[in-house]
């Protein structure tokens, strides 16, 4: 029965609010709230939109439109979903189109745009199975490569191009098409099997005799029913592929043909999980020593009273290890879990742990996944509620779960859980919380280094605190050394950017067989290029910032926008050829590392080598086990990873980390520093830790030779009162973006001046960022500063009268682009 003839549809684009569509009666008890319908938007243009509710009457402001058609009686968004988007619309201030946007893959919302083609392992015999119209697309799409869903209207004329190109990509006939290299795509197997029932005994005799005389024939059939144990009683029938088939009997298709042909023998076609890892598990749960069993008592009982509870354990307490029981837990209790981690790297590592403990109920969702292995994911959960636990990034907090009954965020001080660009711009974290709280579910907080924000709402008591302050099996905190490089260098005991002191430690450690890692936190070969003449620096033409040279690709890059250029072979503006590179990142740090440890093999771990899908994996795998004695890195190398055989870190150059200009700056430091030295040291070996800096005496410093996180939070806590930053406040920027520098200035000031009659001194700036021009766009910055429990859909509906009512009397406004960064990192 339909409830109401209109529907309040969600789509895909940063406009406010949902739009309300006709629902066509024969269509009308199919939908439900969390299904996915077509609808036409703007000039010749469709969408695949969300339902997000029914609507009593036709809204008078526009005329209403039809939708096209339903594509699941069953929703793909589930409530709980549903809610956290209204939620993380209100407090990011953002639309839910946003959220939609960025929380669906794209093979679920087919549109307009969305670029097609054929499944290369879908073959023309497959295709002879595909209705008319589909069959049509199918070749079309053969003949003609990549084709956008409007291009295909257009070629045959068929209306409902969308359902279809749904169909086609659910049959597996089509695909997304996307411009990652490593694509996947839905993988589809041929098998072969026995056409004749298993007890048929006169039937088997029979087919002997059909083949008799052709040998190979015969020897296929032969191998077919050994493979299968065909005729092995009491086991059931195996599946086999055809390839294994042909290749075992050494035939050829056309034998199998034959077979076929004389009734002998059927093929078939399977779609095959690329995640068919379909391991079962195959070790038990960890024994937890006495101090990891009290945390865990606590965490359960913390849980009793509290949502969330933050578990504070020092580097390798074994956090992982409790986090496995806690999931295990909520599995027994028919329920899944979300299980959060702030690095692709450590997916990896995690993998291997949990498979053998959690066997196929073990999920793995990050962005280095194609679109096609999201929706297969995507797919997996709307199908089952069966209890499941998924590892993952930040996305992860978009699937369609069943029935949560745990978040658990794993660093969850880390800065790679907030979304800088595009809207959303959310932190994970903090959006797990709410999505816990939407199942009625729990969540867990990790950290050795918590954040701010988390350690005072967890001594408040709004959140549980749990504190594991011991290594596992007793290994102590690593020895921390502090390396002066001003007096290093007056004593000119410095080679490149290593301290002899450095050298020495990381050569005895190669020495012993054990392993280094050496964390700088630049990549590329050298941050900057400059004429030795003039000290002219060769800058983006797109954005405010010099470029990076690198080696390898030898070029200069933008870090901001990705251009580059040739490094010039004399001074454009001098004419000398005195251009040089001045500094150090990883690149070059791995190149004296090679020249300095020549007895060394060495390994890079950034951004620049793991673009690859798989190259995380092979570089953790190299260095676990010991295929090389370092590995060279940037913050990636210092989240959590676990390494046994690492007995020395060398830091180099701390004051790079310390020196940043945002009121963060010395918890960001801290949480590094602490973290990078806990990966020394993690077994029997004792670590030791390096830190070259030339500004030894600095607190930061020193309250993580102490690994005193405690002193470390209660300085920090005392500057945020004092000056009004988080936790005592919320900060929302207020990013303004133009083309025009004197424009945008006059807008700016006009902007924070009408923010400030609304919102008085909570109001600062407008200010220049530290990177005050980005892909030709200039940039200005607003502070807000609301309190705690200030009513964001407030704020979010003054912001956006303020907009609306500037646009309209101010024209050059249109060209802004404007941007809110609520709770920035
Ligand atoms: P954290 O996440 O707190 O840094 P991990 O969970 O990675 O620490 O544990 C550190 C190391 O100690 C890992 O190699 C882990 O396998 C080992 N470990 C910790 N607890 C146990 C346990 N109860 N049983 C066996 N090994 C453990
Ligand atoms: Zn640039």
């Amino acid at each position: 029965m339909p409830i109401s003839p209109y529907i309040d549809v969600i789509l895909p684009l940063p406009l406010a609010g949902s739009f309300t569509y006709a629902l066509p009666m024969a269509m009308g008890e199919q939908v439900s709230v969390g299904s996915r319908v077509i609808v036409p938007f703007g000039r010749k243009k469709f969408y695949t939109g969300i339902v997000q509710g029914f609507s009593p009457a036709a809204p008078k402001e526009y005329e209403v439109k039809e939708a096209l058609c339903v594509l699941d009686s069953h929703p793909v968004v589930r409530h709980p979903q549903l809610k956290l988007w209204e939620w993380m619309s209100d407090y990011y201030l953002c639309s839910i189109g946003d959220v939609y946007k960025a929380a669906v893959p794209t093979g679920l919302k087919i549109e307009s745009e969305t670029r097609f083609e054929a499944n290369p392992d879908f073959d023309a015999e497959d295709a002879s199975t595909l209705p008319e119209r589909e069959l049509l697309i199918w070749q079309l799409l053969q003949t003609k490569g990549k084709l956008e869903a409007k291009e295909i209207e257009k070629e045959t004329g068929f209306r409902s191009v969308p359902t279809l190109m749904q169909r086609l990509v659910e049959r597996g006939a089509a695909i997304v098409s996307e411009t990652i290299v490593d694509k996947y795509r839905p993988k589809r197997e041929k098998y072969a099997r026995i056409a004749f029932a298993r007890a048929d005994e006169e039937a088997l005799r029979a087919a002997f005799a059909a083949v008799k005389g052709a040998k190979k024939q015969e020897m296929l059939l032969m191998t077919l029913l050994q493979l299968s144990g065909f005729t092995r009683a009491g086991v059931p029938v195996a599946e086999v592929t055809q390839q294994e088939l042909l290749d075992k009997a050494q035939a050829t298709t056309t034998i199998l043909k034959a077979l076929v042909d004389k009734g002998l023998v059927e093929r078939y076609t399977k779609e095959v999980s690329r995640f068919a890892a379909s391991q079962a598990a195959v070790s038990p749960l960890p024994a937890l020593s006495d101090a990891q069993s009290e945390a865990l008592r606590q965490i359960h009982s913390s849980f009793k009273d509290k949502q969330t509870v933050l578990l504070h354990g020092v580097t390798s307490s074994g956090k992982t290890e409790i986090y496995a029981h806690l999931i295990d837990y909520v599995l027994s209790q028919g329920m899944q879990a979300l299980y959060l981690v702030p690095e692709i790297a450590l997916t990896t590592q995690l993998t291997a742990r949990l498979r053998a403990i959690f066997g196929d109920r073990l999920l793995i969702y990050h962005s280095k996944f194609t679109d096609n292995e999201r929706v297969e994911i995507w797919r997996r959960l709307l199908r089952g509620n069966e209890p499941c636990v998924v590892v993952g990034a930040r996305s992860a907090i978009f699937l369609p779960f069943a029935k949560l009954g745990l978040c658990i965020v794993d660093e969850e001080h880390d800065q790679s859980y907030k979304q800088f660009d595009p809207a959303p711009r959310y932190n994970a974290r903090d959006c797990a919380i709410m999505l816990a709280h939407m199942h009625g579910g729990k969540t867990l907080l990790g950290s050795a280094t918590p954040a701010v924000e988390t350690y005072y709402k967890a001594l408040s008591g709004k959140y549980g605190l749990v504190s594991l302050l011991e290594r596992y099996k007793g290994a102590t905190q690593p020895e921390i050394e502090i390396v002066d490089m001003a007096k290093a260098a007056k004593k000119k005991a410095i080679d490149a950017s290593f301290a002899d002191t450095t050298i020495a430690a990381v050569r005895q450690a190669v020495r012993d067989g054990q392993q280094a890692i050496v964390f700088h936190n630049r990549r590329g070969f050298a941050p900057m290029a400059r004429c030795g003449k003039c000290q002219y620096v060769p800058k983006c033409q797109y954005c405010d910032v010099s470029l990076t040279y690198h080696k390898r690709a030898n070029s200069l890059v933008c870090h901001y926008c990705g251009a580059s250029y040739p490094l010039p072979e004399t001074c454009p503006v001098c004419g000398e050829a005195a251009i040089d590179v001045v500094g150090y990142g990883t690149e070059r740090i791995e190149d004296e590392v090679d020249r300095i440890f020549p007895e060394a093999k060495s390994l890079r771990m950034d951004l620049d080598t793991t673009r690859n899908k798989n190259s995380y994996e092979n570089l953790i795998d190299q260095f676990s086990q010991r295929k090389a004695d370092i590995l060279v890195g940037t913050q990636m190398v210092t989240k959590g990873l676990d390494f046994g055989g690492v007995s020395v870190v060398a830091v180099v150059n701390a004051d790079n980390i310390i020196n940043f200009p945002d009121f963060r700056s010395a918890e960001r430091a801290f949480c590094i520093l602490e973290q990078v030295s806990g990966r020394a040291g993690r077994r029997d070996i004792p670590g030791h830790v390096l830190i070259q800096t030339r500004t030894p005496e600095h607190p930061v410093i020193q309250h993580v030779q102490a690994h005193d996180y405690l002193a470390f939070y209660t300085a920090e806590i005392e500057e945020r009162r004092v000056f009004s930053y988080p936790p005592f406040t919320r900060l929302i920027y207020i990013r303004l973006k133009h083309r025009d520098e004197r424009e945008l200035d006059e807008i700016a000031s006009l902007y924070a001046d009408r923010l400030r009659q609304l919102f008085g001194n909570r109001v600062q700036g407008p200010a220049k960022p530290p990177v005050a021009r980005v892909q030709s766009l200039f940039i200005r910055q607003i502070m807000l500063k609301v309190e705690l429990n200030a009513s964001m859909p407030k704020v979010k509906q003054i912001l956006r009268d303020l907009y609306a009512h500037l646009r309209s009397t101010t024209p050059t406004l249109r060209s802004l682009i404007l941007q809110y960064d609520v709770d920035p990192y």
